[in-house]
């Protein structure tokens, strides 16, 4: 069924994941005749970071997103937020601080502070750049909503798992609303009845591969090809054809990550 569709934007996955390991090459060179035009695909931390720019070197359709994802918030050295600034300046491909945001899921996680003081961190290196960033709020709506609110970066809440009324608050920040295959499963109201409201223009779309494959596929190893069966659900959502879906989200992509 891929095949069927052109224009596919993947705004966030994870090619440096230990789950592309053994055919990372097989899959990355395979997407373009899937009909993928570009991925952004995000550090979650400095080595991982690292990995993503030499993937972008070796993949035109690549991009890079360079950070700190709050699960390794206790992780961060001292110098390692100035190094992956300086990468975003001076490395063409990357072109949006993340992945970043807080976690508050796991009890054994990074405490609130911590993670906190590392998101604000980031965002102001964001700021301080002029470049985007790509967030993740996990159970964590209310200290998100607060620190956007102060700081104002340019962006994307990836994943968005947040009611219709928190999407309208990050729209009016300017800042876009990342879906996938998480609007493909039985159990996804919320997700649903924000797609419907929202305004297309601030929608974009991701895989988070490996992780979140949709239906059918739910479970198993996520590629950015299979963002056509996220273009089909929101498609019948939205009473629209899913070409049309996967050219507007593109044309989005392009204009968060300034492409
Ligand atoms: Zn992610």
């Amino acid at each position: 069924m891929e095949n069927m569709y052109q224009n596919i934007f993947d705004t966030h996955a994870h090619y440096d994941d230990e789950a592309f390991m053994e055919d990372q090459d097989t899959v990355l060179s395979g997407l373009k005749d899937k009909g993928v035009t570009g991925v952004v695909t995000c550090g979650v931390d400095l080595l991982s970071s690292a990995n993503v720019l030499k993937l972008t070197k070796k993949y035109d359709i690549l991009y890079g997103a360079l950070g700190y994802h709050p699960e390794k918030a206790d992780e961060e050295r001292k110098g390692d937020l100035e190094l992956i600034g300086e990468l975003l300046e001076s490395e063409e491909k990357a072109v949006a601080v993340g992945e970043i945001g807080l976690d508050y899921y796991y009890e054994d996680g990074a405490p609130k502070e911590t993670q906190i003081d590392l998101f604000q961190r980031q965002i102001a290196l964001g700021n301080d750049l002029d470049i985007p960033v790509i967030v993740h709020d996990r159970e964590a709506h209310e200290d998100t909503m607060k620190i956007l609110k102060d700081m104002k970066p340019k962006g994307v809440v990836h994943c968005f798992s947040g009611s219709y009324e928190m999407a309208k608050e990050i729209i009016k920040l300017g800042m876009y609303i990342g879906v996938g295959g998480v609007v493909t499963f039985k159990n996804a109201r919320k997700t649903v009845e924000v797609v419907e409201q929202m305004p297309l223009e601030f929608l974009v779309l991701e895989t988070d591969a490996p992780y979140l494959a949709p239906t059918p596929f739910r479970g198993k190893r996520n590629d950015s090809s299979y963002i056509a069966y996220v273009a089909e659900r929101i498609a019948e959502i939205r009473g629209m054809d899913p070409q049309e879906i996967l050219n507007i989200t593109a044309e989005n992509a392009k204009r968060l990550y300034n492409l």
